[in-house]
């Protein structure tokens, strides 16, 4: 087989440690590991086998395709998926024993067997039950003979400590939990998502629902020091010349000063290096940062380079930090978006996946 034009290597061994940090932070409530468009772009299966070795019982899944894709690789420990299109098959998610959430009445009566989550909308607006109808749902599980394990909701602005959200998320949390136990319902509950599980121990209650955390992003300034897994890598294809006066890449937007050596390397946008990053990047080739010219096109980008490089010489993107080369995150705050995206994005057909570390 032909050399991968580009790969992301994602390092289990770093994904075990973040998360045995975060069973020891979340302890005694369990850890559930989300695992969400593909383990957020490092593979649902390897990153689920590994996140389980480290102490995490629980994973979780929007989809409950996602989840089923896990039982299907053998790992049968509790699956919560939470969001689905009308019309998803709950038999099918209650014969691969995979949890499922509701919030609303209709439904509760689709459920038809699959053990439930029963959320509350505690002031994020997207999915979940509104307060005004929480009452309803809880007495119409109650009386459905449904298995309810756990109420549960999602944060707005954990990652803002001090958000005066967070608080009043967590109030009406408290009233919702009361008004389960008037209808008879003895649930858990879990709320917190990787920021609050950093940040607000009063928060993780019975479960700690941890993402970006276990990935080893951290989505809190400062604080807890993690191990991001994922490494985007590529290798030089050609190195030419240009003399000094010439442009570089489409709208040719940078011009060099000098006679300067460029480095061809074959990744682009198509395979996930934002076009936003055009001026404003480096990448690590041969140990140093060297800042990447033009405009990034579909498939290449044009990396400034010494008369040293050759053809093959490895070249980082992003990765944890720890040999110099550029983060995630700093991409993110370059682009003015968030980590979770630049990784998530990461899983393209053009680039290939490798791990390192145990399987
Ligand atoms: C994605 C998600 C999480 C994990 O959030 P992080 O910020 O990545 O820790 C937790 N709960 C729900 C419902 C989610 O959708």
């Amino acid at each position: 087989m032909a050399e991968p034009r580009a790969e992301v290597v994602i390092d289990l061994d770093a994904v075990r440690a973040n998360v045995a940090r975060l069973v020891e932070l979340a302890g005694p409530a369990e850890t559930m590991v989300v695992v969400k468009a593909d383990g957020y772009g490092h593979g649902a299966v390897e990153v689920g086998r590994a996140a389980l070795e480290a102490g995490a019982s629980w994973l979780g899944t929007a989809a409950l395709a996602e989840a089923l894709q896990l039982r299907a690789a053998g790992i049968d420990a509790p699956v919560l998926c939470w969001l689905d299109a009308v019309g998803t098959d709950m038999r099918a998610a209650a014969d691969a024993g995979i949890d499922v959430s509701v919030s609303t009445v209709e439904q509760l009566k689709a459920a038809s067997g699959a053990r439930l989550h029963l959320k509350v909308d505690t002031g994020l607006g997207r999915s979940g039950c509104p307060a005004a109808l929480w009452p309803e749902l809880v007495r119409a599980a109650a009386e459905s003979g449904e298995r309810v394990h756990a109420i549960w909701s999602h944060l707005a602005c954990a990652d803002v400590p001090g958000h005066p959200s967070i608080d009043a998320q967590a109030e009406r949390f408290a009233r919702a939990y009361g008004e389960a136990l008037v209808a008879g319902l003895e649930p858990r509950r879990h709320i917190a998502n990787s920021a609050a599980t950093l940040t607000r121990p009063d928060l993780r209650f019975d479960m700690v629902r941890t993402g970006i955390a276990g990935y080893g992003l951290n989505p809190v300034p400062g604080g807890e020091s993690l191990t991001p897994a994922m490494t985007f890598r590529s290798s030089v294809v050609s190195v030419k010349e240009i003399a000094a006066g010439e442009s570089v890449s489409y709208g040719h937007t940078w011009t060099a000063e000098r006679d300067t050596r460029l480095a061809l390397v074959p990744v682009g946008y198509a395979d996930g290096v934002p076009r936003l990053l055009s001026g404003r990047f480096s990448v690590l080739l041969n140990g140093e940062r060297r800042p990447v010219r033009g405009r990034v096109c579909m498939d290449q980008i044009a990396v400034e380079c010494d008369a040293a490089t050759r053809p093959g010489d490895e070249v980082v993107l992003f990765g944890p930090g720890t040999r110099g080369e550029p983060t995630a995150t700093e991409w993110a705050e370059t682009i003015g978006t968030i980590d979770y995206e630049i990784v998530t994005g990461m899983y393209r057909s053009r680039v290939s996946r490798a791990y390192r570390g145990r399987r």
